[in-house]
C-alpha cells in the first residue's frame, strides 16, 4: 500500500480509496479488464462505488499515465496497469486479451517517421486469432 502511496504522490494525485482500489487491481491482473469489469471485481469489497466512479478514476489515472487504455475494436476500451509499450494479441471467439512478452514495435517508430511526416511518438499494435483454448475446442 506504502508504494501506491508513494506513486500517487509522485504524480500529485490526490488519494482516494476509489483510485487506490482500481490502480491495485489493475496491478494485480493481466487481463486487461474492461471498466464493467473492474467495476464487478471491486463491487464485494467496495459496494458503494459505482461505475461513474470507476470510469473517473480510469480517467485520472490514464491521463497520469498510470494505467494505459487500450482499444482492441470491441467498441469499450480495456485497462493494463502495465504502461511499458507493449504488443497485445486479442482472442475473437472468447475476447480475451494477452500480453506479447519478449518483443516490442518500438523500433517501428522511426521507421514509420521515414513514410510520414509525422514524428512518430507512440504505436499500438494488436495481433487477433484464436486462443490455446479457443484452438482446442475447434
Ligand atoms: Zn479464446
Ligand atoms: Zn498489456
Amino acid at each position: 500500500m506504502d508504494n501506491f502511496t508513494q506513486i500517487f504522490k509522485e504524480k500529485k494525485l490526490k488519494l482516494t480509496p476509489q483510485r487506490i482500489a482500481v490502480y491495485k487491481y489493475l496491478k494485480s491482473t493481466k487481463e486487461h479488464p474492461s471498466a464493467e469489469t473492474i467495476y464487478n471485481a471491486l463491487q464485494e469489497e467496495y459496494p458503494t462505488m459505482s461505475l461513474a466512479t470507476v470510469y473517473k478514476a480510469l480517467k485520472v489515472l490514464v491521463e497520469v499515465n498510470l494505467v494505459q487504455e487500450i482499444n482492441v475494436g470491441e467498441g469499450t476500451f480495456r485497462y493494463d496497469g502495465n504502461v511499458e509499450p507493449h504488443p497485445h494479441v486479442h482472442c475473437t471467439n472468447c475476447f480475451r486479451v494477452d500480453d506479447i512478452e519478449g518483443i516490442s514495435f518500438s523500433f517501428l517508430n522511426d521507421e514509420i517517421r521515414n513514410h510520414t511526416n509525422y514524428n512518430i511518438l507512440s504505436n499500438q499494435v494488436y495481433f487477433y486469432g484464436l486462443c490455446q483454448d479457443c484452438t482446442k475446442e475447434n
